[in-house]
């Protein structure tokens, strides 16, 4: 059944957000984590969708926007079990869209950043499954901005480098160019590096960076219990263990680094709150 009209984001705002036809997938992004980063067409399709199929970054508050009596399908890891391989959740989401299913595919940030979202946009393809594809804000760059890092700032970088610490093997990657990547961006934004964090170091410290060079490591940005240890290069992997970074966390090295100082707008809030008579 599907949601009357009236009940649509769209409706409320005077917008012709789309209506989710039967047997449709949209591929969504749910951004980095707090419910205020999803997009308007990610808030329609979650009042709209049968199915939703998430995985391990969409929290409970995104899934409980969803419409009641929507079904919730987690395909990611739990509790130890190993994660459904990527082909089998591609099936399950074109066997779901072939059922006549309304399917919104769930993932954290932007499906198409490190998200595998093209792999399963080629496989919807490949069914002649319709999509649609609703882009989130990825963590690289709405998480920084939640520490108060600019990815990009004019006096420091026109560069920026978005890379992955892991590759499909769980291994640092070997397809990167550490050394270039060193010597031709002037700020890199690492998604899945923290495991990998004492081997980074060393290509980045082989390929010219110095020790001394600003680093960032974002803990569960934008949710409530987002954690920042900021630190150089050099003393990144020892910073990292005693300020308790965990995953999901991303990490930035460069000048920009050096803004959160001034920039830590959520870290004054917060200060703010805790002076602020009950
Ligand atoms: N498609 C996602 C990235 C998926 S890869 C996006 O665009 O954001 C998973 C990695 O994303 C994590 O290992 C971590 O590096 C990063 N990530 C996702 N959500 C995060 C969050 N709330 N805080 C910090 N890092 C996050």
């Amino acid at each position: 059944m599907s949601a009357p009209d009236d009940d649509l984001p769209g409706q409320g705002l005077g917008l012709a957000l789309p209506r989710f036809e039967a047997g449709w997938v949209w591929l969504c992004g749910a951004g980095p984590g707090d419910p205020g980063l999803l997009t308007l067409h990610a808030l329609n399709g979650l009042r709209q969708a049968d199915v939703l199929v998430y995985d391990a970054l969409v929290g409970p508050d995104i899934l409980g926007l969803a419409r009641p009596g929507a079904v919730l399908e987690y395909a990611g890891k739990r509790g130890g079990k190993p994660s459904p391989k990527q082909q089998d959740i591609s099936l399950r989401i074109v066997e779901l869209a072939r059922a006549g299913r309304r399917v919104l595919r769930l993932k954290g940030g932007d499906p198409f950043v490190f998200g595998r979202g093209g792999e399963e946009a080629l496989s919807l393809v490949e069914a002649g499954v319709p999509f649609r594809v609703l882009p989130g804000i990825s963590a690289g760059i709405g998480g920084l901005a939640y520490a108060g890092i600019p990815c990009t700032h004019r006096d420091t970088n026109s560069v920026v480098t978005f890379l992955t610490g892991h590759d499909a093997t769980g291994a640092t990657p070997d397809g990167i160019d550490w050394a270039a990547v060193a010597r031709g961006s002037p700020v890199l934004v690492m998604y899945m590096a923290l495991k990998h964090l004492p081997e980074i170091r060393r290509r980045l410290l082989a390929g010219g960076r110095a020790e001394a060079e600003p680093l960032a490591i974002v803990s569960h940005a934008s949710l409530p219990d987002q954690q920042v240890v900021e630190t150089t290069l050099g003393a990144c992997v020892e910073d990292a263990e005693a300020g308790g970074a965990r995953a999901p966390a991303m990490i930035v090295l460069g000048e920009v680094v050096r803004l959160r100082s001034a920039l830590d707008w959520l870290g004054a809030i917060r200060a703010r709150a805790e002076r602020a008579p009950a």
